[in-house]
């Protein structure tokens, strides 16, 4: 079966899952935030609009170690189950991965470290794109313990 078809019948929608967890979750972190110290405030935002997701699926197809993380995260109908993507403010690393959440955190420094904004970022997909073509290897990773974080009871 081509790629294509293997990978394309999710393309250009929001998983339902990250509708739902997106929002909730992002509004809990800035409640959150209010109690923390600014230098403690992780500004927790939800990458909304399915672009983040329609191109990771896109770039990791592309070789087996990705096609096999990706397969490991389909749902008993066959979907590309991704968790939902947000940004955060982290210390050092690239991205976090949160179980609890089925959630993964990608650094806002990867934006102001490139010259963007946050809000430049959440509105321009083809940021967003470039973002996840970037860090493929990050997404990659964060996705490996999206799949061991769901096997785990
Ligand atoms: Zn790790």
């Amino acid at each position: 079966m081509a790629l294509g078809l293997l990978f394309g019948a999710g393309l250009g929608v929001t998983p339902y899952h990250a509708t739902v967890t997106g929002p909730v979750v992002e509004r809990v972190e800035m409640y959150l935030d209010r109690s923390r110290s600014v230098q403690e405030q992780e500004r927790v935002r939800w990458i909304a609009g399915g672009t983040v997701e329609e191109e990771t699926i896109a770039v990791l197809s592309k070789n087996p170690v990705g096609r096999d993380t990706l397969n490991a995260l389909r749902d008993r109908f066959g979907v590309i189950r991704l968790p939902s993507f947000f940004l955060s403010r982290q210390e050092s690393s690239y991205a976090e991965h949160s179980s609890a959440f089925d959630a993964v955190y990608l650094n806002e420094n990867e934006l102001t470290s490139r010259g963007w904004t946050v809000e430049d970022f959440l509105r321009d997909p083809e940021k967003q794109r470039r973002l996840i073509r970037e860090m493929d290897s990050t997404i990659l990773h964060e996705l490996t313990h999206a799949v061991q974080g769901r096997r785990s009871p």
